[in-house]
């Protein structure tokens, strides 16, 4: 069994905007991850990506006081759904609950289902509308698809975040105009991280949350392992390396900015 790996910090600082705890690589830490995480996270939001995981992420959120949840059908997943309005039916379910905080993770990859391009505009589109429609934000997936995903985010202008922001500077910029958020995720202590470094140099501290996307993207010195919350610590000390600020002041801009996106 793999072990995993959590943070020195002893302060309740972390918000985790975007993790996937249904993953089946967690079950089996169950007990053991929730008393570890429970010492340095303050929340954590877990996305769905299909019916069964968004079912699972709201149970998730049930067990555990600090874990929130977000409901929607991921790009590489919409085949799991007909239409449009299947989709929209059952995400509308998810958002009544108490703990769903967001429509997410909705968005476009055309780097792992380039085929199902077509269909994941349809379902993109319709998500953001429904995101308008309950004033609730929105969790964004754009992988290799940076064009497409800012005319839908211009066209539908909605409150959210474009999470593990893998864009260029002057997307970041755009992405702010409308009045959203980038998330940034472990690959900012990636030694080959290219644009990531020169995004965080220029970006407003209100205007970013602070993500794992576990259990991948787990930061350095534990990239390739399982990933977790607490481990965002060291991308935060890496982005306090680049602004000038501490590890902790990185934390609390970023526990500040989840929480007013997500009204919690
Ligand atoms: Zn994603
Ligand atoms: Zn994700």
């Amino acid at each position: 069994m793999e072990n995993l790996n959590f943070s020195p910090l002893n302060k309740r600082l972390i918000f985790d905007s975007h993790a996937h705890y249904d993953d089946e690589r967690f079950k089996e830490f169950s007990d053991e991850l929730y008393s570890e995480l429970s010492k340095s996270v303050a929340g954590i939001i877990t996305c769905g990506c299909d019916y069964e995981s968004n079912l699972s992420a709201m149970k998730l959120a049930e067990q555990h006081d600090f874990v929130y949840f977000a409901a929607g059908i991921h790009p590489c997943n919409v085949d799991s759904v007909k239409s449009p309005e299947t989709a929209i039916n059952q995400i509308t379910k998810f958002t009544k609950h108490d703990k769903c905080v967001g429509i997410g993770e909705i968005g476009l990859d055309y780097y792992w289902t380039q085929e199902t391009k077509e269909k994941q505009k349809e379902i993109f589109s319709a998500q953001l509308e429904l995101s308008k429609k309950l004033d609730l934000p929105v969790i964004v997936h754009d992988r290799d698809a940076h064009a497409d995903t800012l005319e839908y985010l211009k066209k539908y202008q909605p409150r959210g975040v474009v999470h593990s922001f893998s864009g260029s500077v002057q997307m970041a910029e755009e992405i702010y105009k409308i009045g959203m958020y980038i998330g940034i995720s472990g690959v900012i202590t990636f030694k080959n991280a290219k644009k990531l470094p020169e995004v965080v140099k220029e970006m407003p501290l209100d205007l970013f949350l602070l993500e794992t996307d576990a259990p991948y993207l787990a930061p350095a010195p534990f990239r390739g392992k399982i990933n977790n919350s607490s481990l965002i610590y060291y991308s935060a000390e890496k982005i306090g390396d680049i602004k000038g600020i501490s590890a902790e002041a990185v934390l609390n801009h970023a526990l500040e900015n989840t929480k007013r996106l997500y009204n919690i």
